[in-house]
């Protein structure tokens, strides 16, 4: 690994098999991109008898999903109502019902497929730092449970009661996601991975370099040569723009940085995100280690466009202080690791979903604005069926490439 890479504590954790390099000539279907999104698509499509070929560049969680908070929260990037604002009720409730669904996909497949990924189901917390926040998270909590979504507001003491130290007197309340789930992401996509393998994936080390129209099919270029499929699904997020330099001013990457705080006994049994800097989230694993990321508007340009993943000390240090802040009592803490990842950002911080532009049976998925976990078992699902019967199902339509609030980078 070059030394512009780093390395998540899912990935340190997690025992990833080897890959093939060897290619077959042919395949039905060839799903480029090795995070939850092909991931899950091969899964799919595997578990429905078709031969499936995952082509993923380094290693399985090698991107986003490898790095990421672990958090699978129903709902979008946005706050409810904000996403009832920009894209109307209809698709807000849409989005809500997918992702929901999603979740419970998630558990289910983790328990039918025996996948020791530390899935668990305890809620998620906002904790509120203003009084504009009490406001808003009131109003969001209103229009959740309107529209049938649990949801509930908190006060300081309720608030209190969720976190075992004591919190810090800006904290006045808080909005929990009851149900919502928190995931070891590396261990998820490798139980996948090897699920897919059950059902007769195969799944191979190399990177696409491009593929073409073939008659009917798709000839796909590679640095392990050429494989012929009949059908194409591109699952390569913040990547997306390399492999379709047509869309390389629609998903725009984005590095994201974390760090993880060595074990403490229990504080944290839910996801926990605040808007201390640009919106902070932490999750404690089962083992007590604390992960926690987000301030990237310190850094230069907010780290858009930035392809590294070396975390930078502007971005940790601003890290390091929002524990402290927040809860004034905790022990000491000890930063264990560092590392950084590689987001797919959208202008309406909106995944796509849609067919490639110019090529047929081709598809792509991406562009999650760092929130793709509870879009990945239900987008996978759609996805396989949308290769199966070359129909993009009406579920789909919300993600397409021609919404109105989709708009290229460069007139932003
Ligand atoms: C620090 C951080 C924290 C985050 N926290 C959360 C969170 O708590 N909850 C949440 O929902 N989301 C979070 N996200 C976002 C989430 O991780 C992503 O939305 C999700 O993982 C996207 O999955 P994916 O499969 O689309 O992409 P990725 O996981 O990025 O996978 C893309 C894969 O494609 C491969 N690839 C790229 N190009 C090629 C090629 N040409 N040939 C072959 N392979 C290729 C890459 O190697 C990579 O493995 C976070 C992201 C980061 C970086």
């Amino acid at each position: 690994m070059s030394h512009h890479n780093s390395v998540s504590y899912w990935q340190s954790n997690t025992q990833i098999l080897p890959l093939s390099t060897n290619l077959p000539r042919t395949v039905d279907v060839a799903v480029i991109g090795g995070g939850l999104l092909g991931v899950a698509t091969s899964y799919w499509l595997a578990r429905a008898g078709i031969q499936v070929a995952l082509l993923e560049h380094h290693f399985p969680a090698y991107g986003a999903t490898g790095r990421n908070g672990g958090f699978v929260r129903a709902g979008s990037a946005i706050s409810y109502p904000d996403t009832i604002d920009q894209f109307g009720q209809e698709t807000a409730r849409a989005v809500m019902t997918l992702t929901s669904q999603s979740k419970v996909l998630t558990r289910q497949v983790v328990e039918e497929e025996r996948i020791a990924c530390e899935y668990r189901e305890p809620g998620s917390l906002r904790l509120a730092l203003n009084k504009q926040e009490v406001e808003q998270f009131k109003d969001e909590v209103i229009l959740l449970q309107a529209d049938g979504f649990s949801a509930q507001f908190l006060n300081q003491e309720q608030t209190q009661a969720l976190i075992k130290t004591p919190i810090a007197a800006e904290i006045i309340g808080g909005r929990f996601l009851p149900g919502q789930g928190l995931v070891h992401s590396a261990r998820l996509v490798q139980g996948l991975v090897e699920a897919a393998l059950r059902y007769s994936a195969r799944v191979y080390q190399t990177e696409v370099r491009e593929f073409v129209q073939q008659g009917n099919g798709i000839l796909l270029h590679t640095t392990s040569g050429d494989i012929s499929a009949g059908a194409v699904v591109v699952a390569t997020n913040a990547w997306t723009g390399q492999l379709l330099p047509s869309l390389s001013d629609i998903i725009m990457p984005e590095r994201e940085q974390m760090l993880a705080y060595a074990p403490l006994p229990p504080i944290f049994s839910t996801g926990v995100t605040a808007d201390c800097v640009t919106g902070e989230y932490w999750q404690q694993t089962p083992d007590g280690t604390i992960l926690i990321g987000g301030c990237s508007s310190v850094a230069p340009n907010g780290d858009l466009g930035v392809w590294e993943t070396q975390p930078t000390i502007v971005v940790q240090k601003a890290i390091e202080q929002i524990l402290p802040r927040l809860f004034p009592s905790l022990a000491p803490l000890q930063v264990i690791q560092r590392w950084a990842g590689t987001l797919g950002c959208t202008t309406d911080m909106h995944p796509i979903v849609d067919r490639v532009p110019e090529i047929s049976h081709a598809y792509f998925v991406g562009g999650f604005t760092g929130h793709g976990m509870p879009f990945g078992m239900r987008f996978g699902q759609l996805l396989a069926e949308t290769v199966m019967s070359e129909i993009m199902p009406i579920e789909l339509k919300p993600y397409r490439l021609d919404r109105p609030t989709l708009r290229p980078w460069s007139t932003v």
